[in-house]
């Protein structure tokens, strides 16, 4: 299915067991194996970004453990101590191919505000149009979110997201995604998923094959991100001698995970994946309607109320009479204004609260629908 696509910008994401012996130190020689597998793709005209996990790994070898530590703190502190070991194998690695790397530590907190979010971007295209292979992280000190669940596998989407990749890659110590077939009484491999059904979820839970912190239910919670923002994904053993060599020829590798929808603009679908809501408005059927079907603005005639404490320009979640959010905006007016200014005409705004900024509390270029 990738037959005939032209990958000009790819995320590869690598996690723990793949780059670790045991979990608890770096694999040389694996290392070296995907360094030139990826030196290759540059070579041959791609820019790659790689998320790669291994900080807290590799600080375990270093720190003489054998057990991962359970307490947040030390593993926090196993990847202060790992990730610049990780970030010197690869540097050496990557330097003998004549190729330049870049630590890159994110949190979500970073892709959530917007202004940081397009700093982050800016600097990882000025990195790649420089032919530099960026290296992404957590910045484990000061964020737990992938330690906690995912190893990686959320943080290496919103990056795909956010220098709109034409391809995520996510390597694993497993294949890719198993269904068990009750004729053949074993599993299968599943070659090429066009939706995440609810089929595909059970899968993926009954699948026990994992890993640190990012079993394949984490995976396919990156993979929805992706796919809903319009990028192809395959999960791949990183073990396997060629894997990414294999997957850039089109030769099948993996589990393939089809875009659901076209690439959507680039402020949207931070809006959709990379943002964290302040908020919530309650909307009525008919604005509900409005949004939804006749891709209109928010006005305040269609609010019945507001929850969270948030501000003007904060990002909130749209919600229909059920409380299921629906849509996504960026607001023009605070929690506090909202709660005055509900269920009224536009007209009536100023008068009520003594200014108005915009007819709109939300408009339509600022509105995503995240239902589907
Ligand atoms: N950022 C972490 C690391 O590099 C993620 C992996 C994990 O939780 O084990 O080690």
């Amino acid at each position: 299915m990738l037959q005939g696509m032209s990958f000009k910008k790819i995320v590869i994401k690598i996690g723990t067991r793949v780059l670790t012996q045991k979990g608890n130190s770096l694999d040389a020689a694996q290392i070296k194996n995907l360094v030139n597998q990826i030196s290759a793709i540059v070579e041959r005209g791609t820019q790659v970004v790689m998320v790669s996990s291994g900080a807290i790994g590799s600080g375990m070898g270093l720190l003489k453990l054998k057990q991962r530590p359970k307490a947040l703190s030390e593993l926090q502190a196993c990847a202060a101590v790992g990730q610049p070991h990780l970030m010197q194998a690869y540097d050496d690695l990557f330097k003998a191919n004549s190729i330049l790397t870049a630590q890159v530590l994110l949190t979500q907190e970073d892709l959530t505000d917007r202004k940081r979010y397009l700093n982050a971007k800016a600097t990882l295209l000025a990195l790649l149009s420089d032919r530099v292979v960026p290296v992404v992280n957590e910045n484990d000190t000061v964020s737990t979110d992938e330690i906690r669940f995912g190893d990686n596998d959320k943080l290496s989407s919103l990056v795909a997201n956010l220098i709109e990749a034409d391809l995520l890659i996510l390597l694993s110590n497993v294949d890719g995604l198993y269904k068990y077939d009750a004729s053949k009484k074993g599993r299968e491999l599943v070659s090429i998923v066009d939706k995440i059904s609810g089929e595909i979820e059970s899968m993926a839970r009954k699948g026990k094959d994992e890993l640190g912190t990012g079993g394949m239910v984490s995976k396919l919670q990156a993979v929805k991100i992706a796919a809903d923002s319009g990028i192809p994904c395959i999960i791949a053993n990183g073990k396997k001698a060629d894997v990414l060599i294999d997957i850039m020829e089109c030769k099948k590798t993996g589990t393939l995970f089809l875009p659901s929808s076209d690439k959507m603009a680039a402020k949207k679908r931070w809006l959709c994946f990379g943002a964290k809501s302040k908020g919530s408005i309650k909307v009525d059927d008919g604005a509900k309607e409005a949004l939804t079907k006749r891709h209109k603005s928010l006005l305040s005639s269609g609010i019945i109320g507001a929850s969270g404490d948030f501000k003007k320009n904060d990002i909130v979640s749209v919600v229909g009479a059920d409380n299921k959010e629906f849509a996504r905006g960026i607001v023009n007016y605070s929690s506090h204004d909202i709660d005055k200014i509900k269920g009224l005409k536009t007209a009536q705004i100023t008068k009520t609260i003594g200014h108005k900024q915009k007819d709109e509390v939300i408009h339509k270029d600022n509105l995503v629908i995240t239902e589907k």
